[in-house]
């Protein structure tokens, strides 16, 4: 159930109205919006009479939610959620275009930084950069681990950009103090118990959707994050299996105006995964801007005929660079800046 509270209803009233309901046994989710004050209700609302909260005159709206992702969804918190990172260095649901770029993985001191420094040149505002890879064969690159996340905190230091780096396990988090972003991939979407251990950490969520996981899923995931405790969730469209293999997946780019209308929270897009070829990157990387994407994340190598992992779709940083250019006119004529 959903309580949209009276404009400059007073505060003290709220926070009593607010224990009242914790006293019953519920879970209050408050979201403090320009107008309104809304509260989310987690918990068997059943039994609850709409008719006495209507006569309360510190509420406005009574709605039963039907959405099984009540905190995810638009009904909850309509304005957009705005996740800031590095102190306002990138901001994601803000209005704006804000691009991650980097390799797939971290491979050396000399690639990483190499590679931070050109991206940020071009306008990218986030390094990524995988230190711990799930790979489809346990004989391929695994990632340097530890190591790797080092040389991610030394680019940061030469470069100045914010981190994204994927987490595979809880375990792992102890090195990624430096991360200012946490990357949950698509072969991790439904591990539950790694999203519900993510809603006590202070950090923004990149949470991918899932190899074949439909757009509910991927909301039913990012509701385990919010309900565990974490507003900073940033949804990523990678593309889906399909049945033909001349693109590495399939882009759904029909995701991207269905989730922004079903979620406040901001959506972007890879198009790197999505193709599994660096050729196709700038075609659907524009797409997505049409299709209304607050944001990008591309994978860029220094030497993808060398890359240890998916050099087949890594930009080269000169490409990059002349996409960034493009992308930057399409913003424009979207109202928008990258
Ligand atoms: C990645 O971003 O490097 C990655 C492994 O992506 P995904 O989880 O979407 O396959
Ligand atoms: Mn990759």
């Amino acid at each position: 159930m959903i309580l949209v509270l009276k404009p400059r209803a007073p505060q003290d009233g709220v926070d009593g109205l607010v224990k009242n309901l914790e006293n019953r046994g519920f879970t209050v989710h408050r979201s403090d919006g320009a107008c309104h004050t809304i509260l989310g209700l987690v918990g068997d609302t059943s039994a609850l009479n709409e008719e006495t909260f209507r006569a309360n005159p510190l509420v406005d709206t009574v709605m039963r939610v039907s959405s099984p992702y009540k905190l995810a969804s638009r009904a909850f918190h309509p304005d957009k959620t705005r996740v800031s990172v590095g102190q306002g260095k990138a901001v994601f649901g803000g209005g704006g275009v804000t691009v991650i770029a980097g390799p797939c993985s971290v491979e050396s001191p000399g690639q990483i930084t190499l590679i931070a420094g050109e991206v940020k040149r071009s306008g990218a505002r986030l390094l990524r950069g995988g230190a711990f890879k799930p790979r489809t064969s346990p004989y391929a690159f695994q990632g340097l681990g530890p190591a790797g996340l080092e040389l991610l905190s030394a680019a940061k230091k030469a470069v100045g950009l914010p981190l994204v780096s994927e987490l595979m396990n809880i375990q792992q988090l102890e090195h990624f103090g430096d991360v200012d972003v946490i990357q949950i991939g698509a072969r991790n979407m439904q591990n539950f118990d790694l999203l519900k251990e993510l809603g006590g950490i202070r950090k923004p969520v990149l949470l991918k959707r899932g190899l074949a996981s439909t757009v509910k899923e991927l909301l039913m995931s990012a509701e385990y994050v919010l309900a565990a405790g974490n507003s900073e969730v940033i949804l990523c469209e990678r593309g889906v299996r399909g049945f033909d293999q001349y693109t590495r997946n399939i882009l759904d780019l029909s995701a991207v105006p269905w989730l922004q209308r079903e979620t406040h929270l901001p959506v972007i897009v890879d198009p790197s995964h999505a193709s599994g070829a660096s050729w196709m990157v700038p075609a659907l990387a524009k797409a997505a801007l049409a299709a209304g994407a607050d944001g990008l994340m591309i994978e860029v190598h220094n030497d993808p005929e060398k890359a240890l992992c998916d050099g087949e779709q890594s930009m080269t940083c000169g490409a990059f660079d002349s996409l960034m250019g493009d992308l930057a006119r399409y913003a424009q004529v979207e109202g928008k800046t990258l």
